[in-house]
């Protein structure tokens, strides 16, 4: 929550002790959880929110799990021990009986409680002995006949053994939020008027104090607002200085670039025709570009990355490319080095193995065109004579900070291309500073891939099916979640499996061997003197092996959707079918299942990373988290089309017109995009 930080006000900094219910002790546990002031309380968001409607029966209950439920209490008995003691609650509803225990607890806790009373009881339980029990549940009384939203904080558990129950909590919020009932509001009152939202204090006190469920919904939606809009705002003013940063070099495509053009080993498909003529026709304007090229696996990125670099050497610019390992680095490279052989382009390949003092001065010298690399290329010892163009490619990959390293930035364009589709609304919210173009389409020739999802059981006759593929001259890849363990999970088990029936036809390749190691035993692959590669998700990324068409995944329940999408990339990338099989120990009743069934029957990734997103959230499936990005607590994209479209346009309208921010009424909005960028979780795609 942004919004509390960009306010000055001495009681926000105060510690707990003058809260009530808080004492020493408790404010001790509350700062293990990284509250330490009134700020950090009451901007502790509520993990979800409990009603007399959110209570199953007990009956309903499976074997573990989290439950709500309402229910009378039958029995109540307190077996001392020491100064505290055991309290054990048997409760019952109309379906049946469940027991609640409390350990530890003082006796005048066991006082409040009364037979024949009902309660709200929450939190998690286990059957035993086939009682339902709750350890430690939290619980509202007074229920009947009151339709109290009840706030459950995270890290219930711990509060609750600590002594700190819900209503504890909530109380000492609430009391804070009191105190500081004239909280100022960064967003300016016009546009929260404009668009029906509650001012910054209100819907505090709402989602810790919630009225009704509309009043609720509106301060999440504002919440969820201002987390949309800060990033917009970030945005909105990071393209604007973009487009009047004087040390840019508008792109001139020439000789080098036409030359190439009509040489290339195929032809473009019209996408790909209309995806560079989009990128190139922005880095030619005024002005520094900062674009996104969003395309499906296999679709052909990498050929428009090569042009727009060309474009940039034709203008005098240098070119870095940065790929997120050593296998891709090395085959992007040599892929390059082929297409531009003979035509006064000089390419250098930079990783953390490979960076001679001379390869080093050849780049600060301006005689190295264009250099590919790992983020070894990142280190300040690689200094560029003139950097105009960074191309990250499957840019997921990289860390924020350290996209944010790249030295001599000062004025290049930047092309950041995406590892697996992003919907638009997702780009819209965490790119909104790029401007995207969508590569449509797949190159022609591609045969496609098929996917197969069997059980487990069936690994001998899908052994049967890799064996006649590579009689046929094609290459297979199995790929395993693990790299350690004793079943088929792990690539070293598999590949000593693999290695009994096909010998040394078999090759293993992981992340944590040397790096010189797994670049030979790549290229082993790549040139056929290894068929078939026992791996793990290594593999994921990049790889372009065209005789490689078979891909087996091991456990395939154990990978995310997107990255099942991206291995099954591997192959059918070129005229030689592809087939991915699947193999799993789900049952086919099961869940997990069900979702790989949906998996080998959708080919489109902008579908699949949509469902990913909603599996695993927006952060997780863009590496945001690694990257040190923050989740959104409130808002998704995916679902807040509208009010990401009007955080945008009204992110803008503010940039428009007061760039710097200097009218009053934008005072905290700018201190809220100080601390955004010294917070150092912000994305600096404009590298
Ligand atoms: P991605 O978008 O996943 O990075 P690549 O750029 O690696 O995809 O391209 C996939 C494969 O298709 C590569 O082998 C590439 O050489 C080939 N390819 C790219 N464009 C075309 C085209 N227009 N016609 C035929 N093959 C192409
Ligand atoms: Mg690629």
């Amino acid at each position: 929550m942004w919004e509390l930080n960009t306010i000055d006000n001495p009681i926000l900094d105060e510690s707990l002790l003058s809260l009530p219910g808080i004492g020493p002790s408790r404010a001790e546990s509350l700062k293990q959880l990284g509250i330490r002031t009134i700020r950090d309380l009451i901007s502790r968001v509520p993990r979800k929110y409990i009603h007399r409607k959110s209570a199953q029966t007990i009956s309903e209950l499976d074997d573990e799990g989290e439950a709500v439920v309402l229910a009378e209490i039958v029995k109540k008995s307190f077996l001392p021990k020491g100064r505290k003691g055991l309290l054990e609650l048997i409760f019952k509803d109309r379906t049946g009986t469940a027991k609640a225990l409390f350990f530890n607890v003082p006796r005048w806790m066991s006082d409040k409680f009364n037979k024949g009373e009902t309660l709200l009881i929450w939190g998690k339980y286990k059957r035993e002995k086939n009682i339902i029990v709750f350890l430690h549940p939290d619980f509202e009384r007074g229920i009947e006949g009151n339709d109290k939203i009840i706030p459950v904080y995270p890290n219930e558990e711990m509060l609750v053994k600590e002594h700190i129950g819900m209503k504890i909590l909530n109380k000492a919020i609430l009391s804070s939020l009191d105190r500081v009932s004239d909280l100022p509001d960064p967003m300016p009152k016009k546009f929260l008027e404009k668009l029906c939202l509650p001012s910054l204090i209100e819907a505090l006190i709402e989602i810790h104090n919630p009225k009704s469920a509309e009043k609720l919904e509106k301060a999440k939606s504002r919440f969820a607002f201002d987390e949309l809009f800060i990033y917009q705002l970030f945005f909105a003013k990071r393209r604007l200085f973009a487009k009047l940063d004087k040390n840019a070099t508008p792109l001139k495509p020439g000789k080098i670039f036409k030359g190439i053009l009509s040489s290339l080993p195929f032809e473009l498909t019209d996408g790909q025709s209309r995806a560079l003529c989009e990128i190139l026709e922005r880095m030619m304007s005024p002005g520094r570009s900062l674009q996104l090229l969003n395309g499906d696996v296999g679709s052909g990125k990498t050929a428009i990355a090569l042009l727009v670099a060309l474009a940039a050497i034709d203008t005098g610019l240098q070119v870095a490319i940065l790929v997120p390992s050593l296998i891709v680095a090395r085959q992007h490279a040599d892929w390059i080095a082929d297409i531009v052989a003979g035509k006064k382009v000089e390419v250098g390949f930079l990783t953390g193995e490979c960076r001679s003092e001379e390869l080093l001065r050849r780049i600060s010298s301006g005689e190295i065109d264009i250099v590919v690399g790992t983020k070894a290329l990142l280190s300040p010892s690689v200094k560029f004579k003139k950097l105009g163009l960074v191309i990250i490619d499957e840019q997921q990959r990289f860390g924020v900070l350290q996209r944010a390293e790249l030295p001599d930035r000062a004025g290049a364009h930047v092309l950041l291309m995406t590892a697996t589709p992003i919907p638009r609304s997702t780009a819209l919210a965490i790119y909104g500073d790029l401007e995207m173009t969508i590569l449509e389409g797949f190159p022609t020739n591609r045969a496609g891939t098929k996917t197969y999802l069997r059980q487990e059981t069936e690994r001998e006759k899908v052994f049967d099916f890799i064996s006649s593929r590579i009689e046929m001259g094609e290459r297979a890849i199995v790929v395993h979640p693990l790299i350690i363990g004793d079943d088929h999970a792990s690539a070293r088990f598999g590949f000593k499996e693999l290695e009994k029936r096909f010998g040394d036809k078999v090759a293993l390749l992981h992340g944590e061997m040397q790096a010189e190691e797994k670049d030979r035993i790549f290229s082993y692959f790549r040139t056929g003197k290894v068929k078939i590669l026992a791996t793990t998700n290594i593999i994921e990324i990049g790889i372009d092996v065209p005789s490689a068409t078979v891909v087996v995944i091991e456990s395939a329940e154990r990978f995310g959707l997107s990255q099942l999408h991206q291995i099954r990339g591997r192959v059918g990338r070129s005229d030689k079918k592809g087939y991915c099989i699947m193999l799993t120990s789900a049952k086919t009743d099961s869940k997990a299942y069900k979702r790989l069934e949906y998996f080998s029957k959708t080919e489109d990734g902008f579908a699949i990373s949509m469902m990913d997103i909603e599996e695993r959230g927006e952060g997780e499936i863009l590496g945001l988290s690694q990257s040190g990005r923050p989740d959104f607590e409130f808002a998704s994209p995916l679902k807040m089309n509208k009010i990401l479209k009007i955080a945008n346009n009204i992110a803008l309208t503010i940039i428009d017109l007061d760039p710097e921010l200097i009218e009053p009424e934008n005072y905290l909005l700018k201190i809220a995009l100080n601390n955004f960028r010294k917070s150092a979780l912000i994305l600096d795609s404009s590298i």
